[in-house]
């Protein structure tokens, strides 16, 4: 009879209550989980290294006759076996051991070791070798790939591959699609080349199960019943005539796809694209008073402090004049305030609530959510969404994200989704001229900077750090504060960075906002979102530190005005060549897709969709950066899989699949 997967570990012989502690610190409860523990790299034992070619460094398979052996009294005790192949003497070293280990290097046995060769003062040794003692020459050596498992302290390679080798004589289930065959060959395999094939393979796998899920999940929520929210008393006709500015074509389509959907008796789950300044707010706001003219409550989540108070000032601008009550809720706030804002969040009085992670709270409790709507999406975990999401009954879900994915990624990453693009930008808009400059040209740029300023126009200086580091070479904000007022005493001044308070970044942020600064030297905390139009420059210092994509995301906060804008790009003198390769992008264009490319060929996806920083990625096998040419594949071999009719082989081969994958992963592939 074949083991159940889903079986705890314990069934493994010797596994005692001690041992599963210690698997659980690895994530492995199940034998599921150990199956899908793999190892990290292999090492070739194949073949001997003869003593005369070993080199300190080296993890080498060793043979040698025991010469003699003897207890040293060194700084710490130890024992000393010398081994010679008849070219030259190797010395083991082991500093644990005990009288029957000692009597067992008897001269004249033979010794095959394994073990990092490493010189101590003249003599090669190697220390704490794994060996096997014989009483004749030892026969040649298996082939054998041996695995080097990812582990934790208490767990020693040899007990880990012990464990994996007892999967190999269980009976697992054998019905197509589950990939516990290539599973196992990867734990013993015989052959270099055959295991990234195989890993491949199982990535393949993998994703095709996670696109399958996801497929499956939106076709679950086509079931569900949210509040349908359609067009009613002309309350968005209000806001469009109010607005001091005409919307884009792009933002009109992307509106009417969104209301389209809120129309619907299903819950809407779309993200929209658009890039730095195509103006997704506005479109959120459209679809918030959706929700209102249904006497619903609306939640917007926005990733930073700085970017939810801006959120608030700009849809009580937009929507106060029509009436609606909108309100804030940060970690920031006072206990006070914080309960006042919870108690009208409760009793609905509020109608749009916007907010930090404050809004996952438990006690944050609606009276008729049913709209959630969440910018700056790649900030926020895929679990975070959820939370939210359960806070209504089955709200209708609008995100939003300047990071342009590509297509093939967001099929299958975002396969649950509807996704709109803003691929406009606002018309009037200055292109920004974008300049690099090396450090010591700094001068002549604060130059610049003055008749810009007298121009009555605003700026930001960005810095990398807040203040002076010892091991990193560059200027700090703090630094660049104290410079830029004294070189520039006709105006005022601000700092802003992360380590501030919450309300004073804000109020800092609104004084900038009102032109009661000129200028604004700021840490990287003004990279998302920031909205002040009359912004005009930005300097950035050591830009060669930044990567493509944020460097685009701080260009982004000027060039939103009608005047020209202009961008300067710092760096300091002697900058990698692929430095020079992101600043010289960065030059050449302003096309957010364009630099995404550049990007992915510079970093992967994983670190341009901050999914490794999230934490959002659970794959067990698949590398975003590794497997991304794979999607197509995904795609149209999950589709297939999903036509493929009942009892087929394909059928079952899907079953297989997501047997095996979602139960790996229940947060991320539960159906
Ligand atoms: P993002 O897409 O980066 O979030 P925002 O929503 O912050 O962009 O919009 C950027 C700026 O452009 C804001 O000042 C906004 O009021 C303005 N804006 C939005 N749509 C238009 C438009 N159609 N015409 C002119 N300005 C616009
Ligand atoms: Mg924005």
């Amino acid at each position: 009879m074949s083991v159940d997967p889903q079986g705890s570990v314990a069934e493994l012989q010797g596994i005692g209550p001690k041992l599963q502690e210690t698997l659980g610190r690895l994530g492995i409860f199940r034998l599921l989980d150990l199956l899908i523990h793999l190892p990290a790299r292999y090492q070739d034992r194949s073949k001997v290294t003869p003593l005369a070619a070993l080199r300190a460094g080296d993890d080498c398979l060793v043979d040698g006759e025991v010469i003699g052996s003897k207890v040293t009294f060194g700084r710490s005790r130890g024992l000393e076996v010398i081994i010679n192949d008849g070219q030259r003497d190797l010395r083991l070293r082991f500093f644990h051991f005990n009288k029957s280990q000692q009597r067992a290097f008897e001269a004249g046995k033979y010794v095959r070791a394994f073990g990092t060769a490493a010189f101590i003062g003249r003599h090669l040794a190697m220390a704490h070798p794994e060996y096997q003692i014989f009483d004749d020459p030892p026969p040649p050596p298996k082939p054998e790939l041996i695995p080097v498992y990812p582990t934790t302290q208490g767990l020693g390679q040899a007990r880990l591959r012990n464990l994996t080798r007892a999967l190999q004589s269980l009976e697992w289930p054998s019905q197509p699609g589950t990939p516990f065959e290539k599973l196992l060959y990867l734990h013993r395999p015989d052959d270099f080349g055959a295991i990234e094939q195989t890993r491949e393979s199982l990535a393949l796998d993998e994703l095709c199960a996670y696109y399958v899920v996801m497929k499956r999940r939106a076709l679950k929520r086509r079931k569900q019943q949210a509040t349908s929210l359609p067009q009613k008393s002309g309350l968005g006709r209000g806001l469009r005539d109010n607005l001091a500015f005409k919307l884009t074509q792009a933002q009109t389509r992307v509106i009417r796809e969104t209301l389209e959907d809120l129309g619907k008796e299903t819950p809407m789950l779309r993200l929209i694209q658009g890039d730095v300044g195509s103006g997704k707010t506005i479109v959120a706001a459209f679809a918030a008073i959706r929700a209102i003219e249904h006497g619903c409550q609306t939640a917007v989540m926005a990733p930073t402090e700085l970017l939810a108070e801006q959120h608030h000032l700009n849809f009580q601008q937009w929507l106060e004049p029509l009436g609606i009550r909108v309100g804030l809720l940060t970690g920031q706030m006072s206990a006070k305030a914080q309960r006042e804002t919870l108690a009208s969040i409760a009793n609905g009085e509020l109608q749009v609530v916007i907010g930090t992670h404050a809004l996952f709270q438990e006690k944050v409790a609606f009276d008729q959510l049913a709209l959630v709507i969440i910018d700056e999406q790649h900030r926020f975990g895929v679990h975070q969404r959820m939370t939210l999401q359960n806070k209504g009954a089955f709200p209708h879900q609008l995100v939003m994200t300047a990071t342009p994915i590509p297509r093939t990624l967001t099929m299958t990453l975002y396969a649950d989704m509807d996704v709109s693009v803003i691929d406009e930008l606002p018309k009037g808009r200055q292109p920004i001229t974008t300049h690099t400059a090396a450090q010591p040209n700094r001068p002549e740029l604060i130059m610049r900077l003055r008749d810009v300023l007298a121009q009555g126009q605003q700026a930001y200086w960005v810095c990398t750090l807040i203040e002076p580091s010892d091991e990193i070479d560059a200027l700090a904000a703090e630094e660049a504060f104290e410079l830029l007022r004294s070189e520039l005493p006709d105006f005022e001044v601000a700092l802003l960075h992360g380590r501030m308070k919450g309300e004073e970044k804000v109020e800092i942020m609104r004084a900038f906002k009102a032109g009661e600064y000129q200028l604004l030297v700021a840490t990287t905390v003004v990279e998302v979102g920031v909205d002040v139009p009359n912004a005009t420059h930005m300097f950035i210092e050591n830009a060669e530190r930044l990567g493509l994509a944020q460097l685009h995301q701080l260009r982004g906060r000027v060039g939103r005005g009608h005047l020209a804008s202009r961008c300067f790009l710092l760096f300091k003198p002697g900058v990698s060549q692929a430095g020079q390769h992101r600043l010289n992008a960065l030059r050449e264009s302003q096309d957010g897709f364009y630099l995404a490319e550049q990007d992915l060929k510079l970093r992967g996806p994983g670190d341009i969709l901050g999914i490794r920083q999230s934490g959002e990625q659970s794959f067990k096998i698949a590398d975003l950066d590794e497997d991304a040419h794979l999607m197509p594949k995904v795609v149209k071999r999950s589709e297939n899989l999903m036509q493929a009719s009942k009892g087929s082989a394909e059928h079952a081969y899907l079953n297989g699949l997501l047997n095996t994958w979602a139960s790996a992963d229940t947060e991320h592939l539960s159906v």
